[in-house]
């Protein structure tokens, strides 16, 4: 495990600047209300401004419609969008890792129909892997796909699939070989390219807490996918989906979860002495964002030089939402407010979805446990997988 010490280049932090530019621009504070994190609301015609500054797909190739940028590029991006609450819900999931999966496995074909949308910020995608009996043991998967004359037809049930009631696509993980045929439960595995509007498929949204929809639970009845929407190899699902998984992790979108709170905090006292608990949870605050986008930074590099950092995000969306969550019950210690959900203050919005939300933040794209587990293996591989 590596995480080579490294800073913004002067052509990065210019970059960082345009950002910062442009958002104060588009979305003057005040003027629009943030979001926490990549939870943050959809808004296609901001994605599609921001598209139009060269700030989605910017990793993806020229080619079809991407900009060739570094990962350090986009993280300087995302980390500016994610601090100011930028309504990023549109394009988050194809920008992040459905648009780089597509790229790194689909055929010419599928490379020329989806990545160009994805760029203009139009397409929106969502993520496939989740089912009511497999999460973290995501190689039990039971969805099946079975090939007729015309292609696959996929039978099943996905569930906490973010946004799958709003979104264009998502990538299904699916069993085209059955386990016993194979022998081998990671073997037999297929990623399929799914229209979330064919026939077939019904989205249905699970009501979060207060009452919102976010996520959905899927279900595939007899969908018709065509041959030429097989992402990858058939059989190669496995390999191709921990890939994807790697996309997910060690960005600053697993610690600016609960930024804005923190930063309103400091807001509610603008003008008046600031209490010394308040001070000492700033300063401690400071230092952890500090750490985190250090290391967020080191891995983006890595990635840059070729590496393949899977070990060492795994270890930083661990710390990193681990903190998401401490730092909220921290600002819960020193305000004396009594959280309602009708909010009377931008500040006590937030605090409130933090609240609600902030639970989530050690469970998705992969537990807690689960990540201590591929560190864990990462720094001493003899901790040989079960
Ligand atoms: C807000 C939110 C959004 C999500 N969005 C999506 C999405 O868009 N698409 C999608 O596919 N999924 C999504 N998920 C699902 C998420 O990836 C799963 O919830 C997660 O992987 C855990 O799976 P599970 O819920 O089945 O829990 P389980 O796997 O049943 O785990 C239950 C508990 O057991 C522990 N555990 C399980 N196995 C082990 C082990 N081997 N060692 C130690 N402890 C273990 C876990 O850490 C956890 O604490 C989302 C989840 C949330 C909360």
């Amino acid at each position: 495990m590596r995480f080579e010490s490294t800073e913004l280049t002067s052509a990065e932090l210019r970059l960082q600047q345009e950002v910062r530019a442009f958002l104060a621009g588009e979305l003057p504070r005040g003027a629009f209300t943030p979001g926490l994190g990549f939870n943050a609301a959809k808004d296609p015609a901001f994605s599609a401004r921001l598209a139009a500054r060269g700030w989605v797909g910017m990793s993806l190739p020229r080619a079809y419609g991407g900009h060739d940028r570094s990962a350090v590029d986009r993280l300087i991006v995302m980390e500016e969008l994610l601090r100011w609450g930028a309504p990023v819900g549109h394009h988050w999931v194809a920008d992040r890792q459905s648009g780089p999966v597509i790229a790194r496995f689909g055929t010419e074909q599928q490379k020329q129909r989806f990545l160009p949308g994805i760029c203009r910020g139009e397409l929106s995608f969502s993520i496939g892997m989740s089912e009511p009996d497999s999460g973290s043991d995501l190689a039990s998967v039971s969805t099946r796909a079975t090939h007729t004359g015309d292609g696959w037809r996929l039978d099943g049930t996905k569930v906490w699939t973010t946004a799958a009631h709003v979104n264009d696509w998502f990538v299904v993980l699916c069993r085209t070989m059955p386990i016993e045929e194979s022998g081998d439960k990671r073997a037999g595995l297929s990623q399929l390219l799914v229209d979330l509007r064919s026939p077939g498929v019904d989205a249905r949204p699970i009501p979060f807490l207060d009452g919102t929809e976010d996520f959905c639970e899927v279900i595939l009845d007899g969908v018709l996918v065509p041959d030429d929407l097989v992402l990858g190899k058939v059989g190669e699902g496995w390999a191709q989906n921990t890939s994807e998984l790697a996309y997910e992790r060690g960005g600053p979108d697993r610690w600016l979860s609960t930024y804005l709170v923190v930063e309103e905090l400091l807001r509610q006292h603008e003008g008046d002495a600031v209490p010394d608990a308040v001070v000492e949870l700033l300063g401690d605050a400071a230092a952890h964002y500090w750490v985190l986008h250090n290391l967020s930074l080191s891995i983006a590099r890595s990635i840059d030089a070729g590496g393949t950092p899977a070990t060492e995000s795994a270890l930083v969306k661990e710390m990193a939402t681990r903190f998401e969550q401490d730092v909220l019950e921290a600002v819960l210690q020193v305000v004396e407010l009594e959280p309602d959900l009708v909010p009377r203050s931008l500040f006590e919005r937030l605090l409130v979805t933090s609240i609600l939300t902030a639970p989530s933040f050690t469970i998705r794209g992969g537990t807690n446990e689960i990540l201590r587990t591929v560190a864990a293996r990462g720094l001493h591989p003899a901790v040989a997988p079960r």
